[in-house]
């Protein structure tokens, strides 16, 4: 089963209640129990599904099932708001200050859509009036100079990169310094992904996160990624302090379930949705459109 069907499981789960003729307790407990489960398989913590399950009963006995209201009705909002507050990890999400260099690190595996995320955001900070520059630190993966150079090049923001420095947390702390010296306002540093979770790469993002001091720590997960998400979200967030969190390629078929896992591993919020591959594709993120997709 992939994660991204958790929208589909919990949309049954309420479809299969409305098809019953009679709403009680039981009925309840049923879908109780499905969206539960549906969430469990999504891999959002035990602890959480509990108190979301413990928190719709109560609300539905708040409510009281009020007399000529459609209960139906009543429980799907109740569900809604709940997975809303699951999206909410209860800290605002962080936010540049002026009169100073901001640095934002990016982390993700390999193809989450970092280097495409990286350059969204510098350029929605420059169409905001905020002098921004971008830092390719990506030694490992072939190419991620030259793609991120090009989208440099593209968004007209200022790169900073080395084709022939194979060492990361040099080529990263060299592009702070000289955007700090330049005084940039946003200086945006891009990492490697490589394939799997090694050891080697979160040793590498650790040491990085020391010499470049990131104001924040944005992690990148692609929406499809399916049942990894809880356990890959908690590997980066045990080795950096990851503030914020991207979730990306929403405009494929997914419909980002693993957000929650996400959300629940780094209790960061998510801040931005990529919707597609080119440099405008980034909306901010609205919990209630996502918790709608989620269901629709
Ligand atoms: P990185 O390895 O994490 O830096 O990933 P890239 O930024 O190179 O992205 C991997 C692939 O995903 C590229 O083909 C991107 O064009 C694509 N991509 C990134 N973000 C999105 C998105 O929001 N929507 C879609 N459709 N494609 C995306």
């Amino acid at each position: 089963m992939v994660l991204a069907d958790l929208g589909n499981q919990i949309s049954s789960a309420l479809a299969n209640m409305s098809n019953s003729t009679i709403i009680n307790e039981e009925t309840i407990d049923t879908l109780l129990k499905e969206v539960g489960n549906a969430l469990s398989r999504a891999d959002v913590s035990l602890k959480l599904i509990i108190q979301m399950r413990k928190n719709i009963k109560e609300q539905l006995k708040l409510d009281a099932m009020a007399a000529g209201l459609n209960k139906r009705r009543i429980i799907k909002k109740v569900v809604f708001d709940e997975l809303i507050k699951l999206l909410d990890p209860g800290v605002a999400p962080w936010k540049p200050t002026k009169g100073k260099s901001n640095i934002i690190m990016f982390v993700g595996l390999q193809g989450a859509g970092k280097t495409t995320s990286v350059t969204k955001l510098a350029s929605f900070y420059k169409r905001k009036g905020w002098a921004t520059a971008m830092v390719c630190a990506d030694t490992f993966r072939a190419g991620a100079f030259d793609q991120l150079k090009h989208n440099a090049t593209k968004a007209k923001i200022p790169f900073y990169g080395s084709d022939t420095d194979r060492d990361p947390v040099a080529v990263a702390k060299k592009g702070v310094d000289i955007f700090k010296k330049d005084g940039a306002e946003i200086i945006i540093v891009d990492t490697s992904g490589r394939h799997k979770q090694e050891e080697e790469l979160f040793k590498e993002m650790k040491e990085i996160e020391t010499v470049v001091k990131p104001d924040n720590v944005i992690f990148v997960m692609d929406s499809s990624i399916g049942q990894a998400a809880f356990d890959q979200a908690t590997a980066f967030k045990n080795s950096v302090s990851v503030g914020s969190v991207i979730i990306t390629k929403m405009d494929g078929n997914s419909k980002g379930g693993g957000a929650i896992s996400a959300v629940a591993a780094t209790k960061s919020p998510i801040i931005f949705i990529g919707t597609g591959e080119h440099i405008p594709d980034l909306d901010l993120f609205d919990a209630s459109s996502f918790v709608s997709k989620l269901l629709g």
